[in-house]
């Protein structure tokens, strides 16, 4: 039987592809470095409606104690934010090209920021185009219906904040929308999500920083009984398979 140890997880981190982090902070090694820092050991990319810098964060990541895995924050055409975790980087590319097909408009750098495309030495490589900030024209099943069909997992975002999460955007979550785990923010404490939120969904809740700047990385974080970093580790902990799951979900002291 192979031994399960505990984990730290912050699996919402944006980077400066968002045009909403600062501009050039959030890059691939600075965010890697800040993990480490953290003790983390590991973080997932969720970018707005693009994963463009996730590969270049888990090559920033090669060798060292953090995994990363890609994802991306979709927003559906109700204006939910949903992430979606994904195996490895093709996956998070299809993903992305789906979205990409569905959104429109194009992004103005000086009203809204940059959004930079940077290699994993942090080198800018392009300025993405696409309006990353809007909706896109898929409704929230079939956003959970895209990373389920990727083999991803899905997690409704911040669920607990006043705009851009599931409650507030439709007021309840659907029993059959399908998300793997609810996600809520650094506001709320785990004994008022539990009572609030803990019958919305047979799923587990996590707690991840969100982090649009280098502080807030790790903020917040989860903690998930596993035997390794690894997508499909995280995956069971998710469905609390062979003794993986999340155990306890830390908030700020
Ligand atoms: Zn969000
Ligand atoms: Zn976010």
């Amino acid at each position: 039987m192979c031994s399960l140890k505990i984990f730290r997880l912050d699996l919402h981190i944006h980077t400066t592809l968002s045009p909403c982090t600062e501009l050039g902070e959030m890059t691939p090694r600075v965010v890697v470095k800040a993990a480490i820092e953290k003790g983390l050991d590991m973080i997932a990319i969720c970018d707005h409606n693009s994963s463009r810098n996730a590969a270049a964060t888990i090559r920033a990541a090669h060798g060292s104690s953090v995994k990363v895995i890609p994802g991306l924050e979709i927003t559906s055409s109700e204006e939910v934010h949903v992430l979606g975790l994904f195996p490895s980087v093709n996956e998070a590319q299809l993903a992305q090209d789906e979205v990409y097909a569905r959104l429109s408009g194009v992004n103005d750098e000086q009203a809204i920021g940059y959004q930079v495309v940077v290699d994993e030495f942090d080198m800018v490589e392009d300025m993405e185009q696409a309006l990353l900030i809007g909706s896109t024209t898929m409704n929230i099943y079939r956003v959970v219906d895209l990373i389920h069909g990727l083999g991803g997992l899905a997690v409704a975002s911040h669920i607990d904040r006043p705009g851009f999460g599931i409650l507030s955007q439709l007021g309840f979550i659907p029993d059959d929308l399908k998300f793997d785990a609810l996600e809520i923010s650094k506001h709320t404490d785990i004994e008022t999500a539990g009572k609030k939120f803990g019958q919305s969904c047979n799923c587990p809740i996590v707690t991840s920083s969100d982090a649009h700047y280098i502080s807030d990385i790790g903020a917040v974080f989860t903690e998930a009984r596993m035997s390794e970093t690894s997508f499909d580790e995280l995956k069971s902990a998710f469905l609390g398979i062979g003794r993986r799951k999340i155990v306890r979900r830390r908030m700020p002291v």
